[in-house]
């Protein structure tokens, strides 16, 4: 799985900044070797200027190790400089696809993962990825270098000195095993945490109102401060498995520099070595464990990511259930003279049906209203119909053409949908109503929905910020650009959910009007709310519990004194 993962992160992402991969390793490469050098310079350093006083020798051992550190300096620099360009430009290629292909995935899969735990998604384990991958391949260039240039030097000196050194290394490998493996766990959790702190938020934020007026502050609070202290003993968790690598590595050094101290201080002592060469020895190991040290934590860090990056990679196996044919078929010619026929349609969520058999025919140019009490499956006909959900049985087609065999963008070019909850972007009017249509008609559109009859109040006219979800305009503002947004979409058929009571008698007046303009010429089906609406028109259909059980007109349904009569008599007959 690692392996895949990798593969598919280098694949995707990283081989396209080869080329300056390349660059910033050579800089890597060269700062890593300068520890190299440093501790090798410290044998004539010590032999030839201190211990045999050679005034000579001072001056290039001083240049000596001033060019070492200044190379160390702009190579490092340059080094950090590009990793971190290329770590920040796959971070947003990865936001990018990710998002993408989020987008192409059902309605369903939005409804199973909360906006919160999506974004965490999005942005930090994303972040978590590419923070983390340029320690890594930092490390690996830089400090992999390092290593072999002072374990050269080391071994150059003395091969035994350098053996009991790192003779606890080994021992130590098998705890080393065991504390990634737990790092990688308590990485895996507090990302999951993460998430769960981020809808908690996110709720928070949305339900404003419904908090304030329920005064649960303190609760809301409450609740984030549990969520929060969960993540905080996560994070603790986690650092700690991280601290123990290095902890790891102190011990083999320890045991090392006892070892070698021992062992090499009597050869010293007895003139078999000289201080130089001790010196110089004693510089190497001691530099050799800080990179070691570093590529220790790097498999910790490593691990963190890969718990981000398995995260990420499953959002990329979720696959859409709703997709186009592979050889989609053309919509009707003449959408507007096509009927709408749901044909035995039966859908569930999860085990509970919501449509069971459920036929009928939206006649062409007609106007089709759909009654029933709540809860009865009428939304539910709209998203079968425009395909945010497929039925389990079932078909429904547009003059004659399956609505499956067309291509989703096809299908949904036939339909302007205008529900309740008018959908709003934090985005002027105009581009509320805009979107990415041709914006040359937006006066009329903006007239026809009663749009124009608010602007003047707002202080930008149609320039104004709807706000986050369209907070600052109110319902019935919101209705009128939905509307507005339809009008200009001058699609041939029309999905309406008329409002219910959110709005005063003034402003429905207008909604209403504006709906009717809409509808004229076009197919429409429309939940009915309004006895207007009903009256008028062509046809009615009414559903209990996902069946149609009843269908015709408002005069011959109401002599057939069933169920349509009864619901009739409970919600209209005032
Ligand atoms: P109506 O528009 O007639 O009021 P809907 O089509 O909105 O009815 O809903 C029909 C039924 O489907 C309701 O009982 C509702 O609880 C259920 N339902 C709607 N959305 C979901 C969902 N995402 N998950 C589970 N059940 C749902």
């Amino acid at each position: 799985m690692n392996d895949g993962l990798v593969r598919w992160l280098w694949r995707d992402y990283l081989r396209r900044h080869l080329p300056l991969l390349f660059v910033a390793f050579i800089l890597m490469a060269l700062e890593g070797g300068m520890l190299g050098l440093l501790s090798w310079i410290i044998k004539p350093m010590f032999d030839q200027v201190f211990v045999a006083g050679d005034r000579g020798a001072i001056i290039w051992v001083a240049l000596g190790v001033f060019g070492i550190f200044m190379v160390r300096a702009l190579a490092g620099f340059g080094n950090r400089v590009l990793m971190s360009a290329v770590g920040q430009k796959v971070s947003a290629a990865l936001q990018s696809d990710l998002l993408r292909h989020m987008l192409r995935l059902d309605s369903a899969f939005f409804q199973e993962n909360a906006p919160g735990v999506l974004i965490e998604r999005v942005r930090g384990d994303t972040m978590a990825v590419s923070t983390v991958w340029h320690t890594v391949l930092g490390a690996l260039g830089r400090d992999v270098v390092a290593l072999l240039s002072l374990f050269a030097v080391a071994l150059s000196i003395d091969w035994v000195w350098t053996l009991i050194a790192v003779a606890a290394a080994p021992v130590l490998m098998g705890p080393m095993v065991i504390l990634q493996r737990w790092v990688r766990n308590n990485a895996r959790h507090g990302r999951e945490v993460a998430a769960n702190l981020a809808t908690r938020l996110d709720e928070s934020f949305h339900g404003i109102d419904t908090i304030k007026l329920n005064a649960i502050e303190d609760y809301e609070t409450k609740r984030f401060d549990t969520a929060l202290a969960r993540y905080v003993r996560a994070l603790i968790r986690t650092e700690a498995s991280h601290a123990g690598i290095p902890a790891i590595m102190d011990v083999v050094a320890a045991v090392g520099f006892l070892g070698v101290l021992s062992y090499g201080g009597l050869q010293i002592i007895e003139g078999d070595k000289t201080v130089g060469e001790f010196m110089s020895f004693f510089t190497a190991m001691a530099l050799v464990f800080e990179p070691l040290r570093r590529i220790g934590n790097v498999a910790g860090t490593w691990q963190a990511a890969m718990a981000s990056l398995e995260r990420l990679y499953a959002v990329f196996l979720e696959q859409p259930s709703i997709t186009d044919p592979k050889t989609p078929l053309p919509p009707p010619a003449e959408p507007g003279k096509a009927d709408v026929v749901l044909n035995a349609v039966t859908f569930a969520y999860d085990d509970a049906p919501v449509l069971r058999e459920t036929s009928f025919v939206a006649e062409a140019g007609k106007t089709t209203a759909l009654v029933g009490a709540s809860g009865a499956g009428k939304s539910t006909v709209f998203r079968i119909l425009t395909r945010l959900a497929d039925p389990q049985e079932g078909t429904a087609s547009v003059g004659g053409i399956g609505i499956c065999d067309m291509s989703l963008s096809g299908l949904r070019d036939m339909f302007a949908v205008v529900t309740q909850d008018a959908q709003m972007f934090d985005e002027s009017i105009r581009q509320n109503v805009v979107l990415t249509q041709d914006a040359e008609r937006l006066a009329e559109a903006l007239d026809a929905a009663h749009v124009s009859d608010f602007l003047p109040q707002l202080a930008e006219g149609a320039d104004t910020r709807a706000g986050p979800r369209g907070s600052s305009l109110s319902g019935g503002q919101r209705q009128r650009v939905a509307i507005a947004r339809a009008v200009l979409r001058d699609a041939p058929i029309l999905l309406l959910d008329e409002a219910t009571s959110a709005l005063d008698a003034q402003s429905e007046a207008l909604v209403q009007d504006a709906l009717d303009r809409l509808a004229q010429g076009r197919t429409t089906i429309v939940i009915a709310h309004r006895l207007a609406t009903i009256r008028r028109a062509d046809k009615i259909v009414v559903m209990d519990r996902g069946r149609v059980v009843e269908e015709g007109t408002h005069e011959a349904l109401i002599k057939k004194d069933g169920y349509y009569a009864q619901l009739y008599a409970l919600q209209f007959d005032e």
